[in-house]
């Protein structure tokens, strides 16, 4: 893809709007994770440097209306100090207050626009809401890859209203790694898909079949497969109205001459907690009253070698209940595989939700290649879906 990224223009005595994602979590009134921040310091500052001033404009949470609780007002220090500037906050979106503070604004200054939901022209994609938005500023720069599957007034509908509209360098980066996976990965591709249903995987994995060159199907998903050739998975969590599905996958994958690699051998408990007893099985032969928790040594053991073999890994989902500790030595195991072959030369990206949050937990988000920012935008650009935040600046 032809990216138009903010490198190409030079933004001086220009105001630039800019699409951020700074829905970060707040507890108590401070920000708990300010990494989402973090993460759009690069494109601001880049706008700054070249002698121009920002906008910059987010949503935060889901409000219905204005809400106190979720103004920007409960991330504007956090914002500062990132920054290390002073940042203007203005008290609408697209009322008098931004107007003014939009209209003064010097080179060299911020602005914070107050939260994007508070209007609901927002998520319907409203195309005079977009407008006004857009006639704050010369030109626009989309850095929120978390928000760019959806077709909102600020990460699509406003994109028309501009001559001059960019990748920011955080978007450029997603975009990037995912085709550095899907477009020009260097072979053997690996993908490993862990978590919960196979349900929500079946179109990333359809998307990936001809791609990869290996796939490891670890967590709750494995079980559909392991019942669906006829092994005893006791209680463990299955979709059974999925096993058709499993075994086309299976069939499609034998076609394609791409190998699925399924634990052999399961850590299960008789309940789902952290405290219950545990006992390696079989995944083929769980007893009834088992279900399977994490994967075992065996399975780790064969993987160990799939992964330290591939040149570029994909990993979404963990390959088992890793939220307890007692049972996350799979996924912490398999994440330290991916962190080994990484140093070793190997590309690897993990990204949709669940294995972000793994990664993080074991302190690997630094030893993998990247780490997407984005839960849904990932996921649908696994699908091979092409998002229409996207579009938006290529078209
Ligand atoms: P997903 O959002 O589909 O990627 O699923 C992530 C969730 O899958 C995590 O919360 C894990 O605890 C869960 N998970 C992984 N392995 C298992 C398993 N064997 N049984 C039940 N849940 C699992």
């Amino acid at each position: 893809m032809i990216m138009n990224t903010i490198y190409k223009f030079n933004f001086n005595n220009k105001k630039t709007i800019v699409r951020v994602d700074f829905n970060v979590p707040i507890e108590r009134d401070k920000v708990t994770d300010n990494s989402r921040i973090v993460a759009a310091k690069t494109t601001i500052e880049k706008i700054i440097s070249d002698g121009g001033s920002c906008i910059l404009m987010s949503h935060l949470g889901r409000p219905q209306g204005h809400d106190n609780n979720l103004s920007m007002q409960k991330i504007h220090a956090e914002v500062e100090s990132v920054l290390k500037t002073k940042v203007i906050l203005s008290r609408d979106v697209v009322g008098n207050d931004s107007i003014m503070k939009a209209k003064n604004l010097s080179n060299g200054q911020v602005l914070l626009l107050e939260n994007l939901r508070f209007h609901k022209e927002e998520t319907e994609g409203d195309l005079a809401f977009a407008k006004k938005l857009s006639s704050l500023a010369d030109c626009y720069v989309n850095d929120a890859f978390g928000t760019a599957h959806r077709a909102h007034a600020s990460t699509t509908i406003i994109a028309q209203f501009f001559e001059n509209k960019f990748f920011g360098c955080l978007l450029e980066k997603e975009v990037k790694s995912i085709e550095k996976v899907m477009k020009s990965g260097e072979k053997p591709i690996l993908a490993i898909l862990g978590g919960a249903k196979i349900s929500s995987k079946i179109p990333i994995i359809n998307n990936i079949m001809d791609v990869v060159d290996h796939i490891i199907i670890g967590g709750g998903m494995s079980f559909t497969f392991v019942k669906a050739m006829g092994g005893k998975i006791g209680s463990s969590i299955c979709e059974d109205e999925m096993i058709p599905i499993a075994l086309e996958i299976l069939d499609r994958a034998k076609d394609n001459n791409v190998k699925i690699h399924l634990p052999t051998d399961v850590v299960c408990a008789k309940e789902f907690n952290n405290e219950a007893q545990s006992k390696q099985f079989d995944i083929y032969s769980i007893p009834k009253d088992y279900e399977g928790m994490d994967a075992g040594k065996n399975s780790i053991e064969a993987f160990k070698k799939v992964v330290l073999n591939s040149n570029t890994i994909l990993w979404n989902g963990p390959v088992g209940v890793f939220e307890f500790s007692n049972f996350s030595h799979g996924t912490k195991e398999l994440g330290n595989l991916v962190a080994q072959s990484t140093s070793n030369g190997a590309f690897s990206l993990v990204g949709g939700g669940d294995s972000v949050a793994a990664v993080k937990k074991f302190g690997l988000q630094n030893k993998v290649s990247y780490v997407s920012t984005g839960g849904g935008a990932m996921l649908e650009s696994l699908e091979g879906k092409t998002l229409p935040g996207i579009n938006a600046l290529i078209s």
